[in-house]
């Protein structure tokens, strides 16, 4: 083994301490609203852990879990109450919605001072044209501090991202671009896929597919950042072949422990950044 170890967990322990000596400060809590439409299983789990790790930090949750056939009308008229609602500081919108539901339509009605998800066109455009949104996507945001950790200095790097999903592929490549990086983003119609790949300095793996990157796809010294959250025979794993990379990577985020813990940390950051923005606009 030489990889060395991205270790998510551990960074994302020290940023939540960091918060609630911030916290600590304010005259009240942060209070972050969470929209959970219907029952599916991910997004019950998703939502429990960012209930959790709020209450650690001492950012308060107020859960709006809705029946699967929740009308769209009502769902934007709930957004409008939690945008007009000064006590609330930032609003997140489980996704997954069910399909009769218009995701875009959703996520645009909600305030960009508000967006802590970092999914409204304001915020995703205002990153697009290299200016400072209110807020920026947690798991990018995360991606961007972990691969800090190994390499500070990212101008000039050949970054390979797989996937191309609005919430990690698109945010991250223009993050990664702003910080002058050379980027390939690659999807499932990308053809000869490894011969990109075996030019990346960095290669970040968010397509969802279990185990797809193998060592052949690397050059040596590679820094891997694996976004997958995946099943392998019952066990999870990302969507890098940990066991089959580790003695040729430079350093490598684990699955669990990697990514998934500050993506979390990311959300909670932006909520105590919601707070502090809506104060000073007062
Ligand atoms: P998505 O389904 O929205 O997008 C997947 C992307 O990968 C698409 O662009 C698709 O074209 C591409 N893709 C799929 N199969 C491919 C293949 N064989 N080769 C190349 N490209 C391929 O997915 P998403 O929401 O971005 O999530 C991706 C993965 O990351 C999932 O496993 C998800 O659970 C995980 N995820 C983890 C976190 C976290 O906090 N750790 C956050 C978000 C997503």
């Amino acid at each position: 083994m030489t990889a060395k170890i991205i270790d998510g967990k551990q960074i994302a322990t020290q940023i939540y301490a960091e918060l609630k000596s911030k916290i600590s400060t304010l005259p009240t809590s942060p209070k972050l609203a969470i929209i959970l439409v219907g029952d599916d299983d991910s997004s019950r789990i998703y939502v429990r852990n960012k209930q959790k790790f709020a209450a650690e930090t001492g950012i308060v949750t107020e859960l709006f879990h809705l029946p699967a056939n929740t009308a769209e009308q009502d769902l934007l008229q709930l957004i409008d109450k939690c945008n007009q609602d000064t006590a609330v500081n930032g609003i997140i919108v489980q996704l997954p919605l069910p399909e009769h539901l218009n995701t875009h339509r959703i996520i645009n009605r909600i305030s960009p001072l508000k967006d802590v998800d970092g999914f409204h066109p304001y915020n995703t455009g205002m990153l697009q044209n290299n200016e400072k949104p209110y807020f920026i996507a947690a798991t990018p945001l995360g991606i961007m501090t972990l691969i800090k950790t190994v390499t500070p200095e990212l101008s000039g790097k050949n970054v390979v991202i797989i996937g191309a999903s609005l919430i990690v592929g698109r945010p991250l490549a223009t993050l990664l671009l702003n910080q002058e990086c050379t980027v390939t983003v690659t999807h499932i119609h990308t053809q000869n896929i490894k011969e990109l790949t075996r030019k990346a300095d960095i290669l970040v793996a968010a397509c969802g597919v279990a185990k797809l990157v193998k060592n052949d796809w690397l050059k040596p010294n590679t820094i891997l950042i694996d976004v997958g959250i995946n099943r392998d025979n019952g066990k999870l794993c990302g969507d890098i072949d940990f066991d089959d990379v580790k003695e040729d990577a430079a350093a490598i985020t684990p699955v669990p422990g990697g990514v998934g813990p500050m993506t979390v940390a990311m959300l909670l950051q932006n909520t105590v950044d919601a707070y502090i923005l809506q104060r000073s606009a007062l």
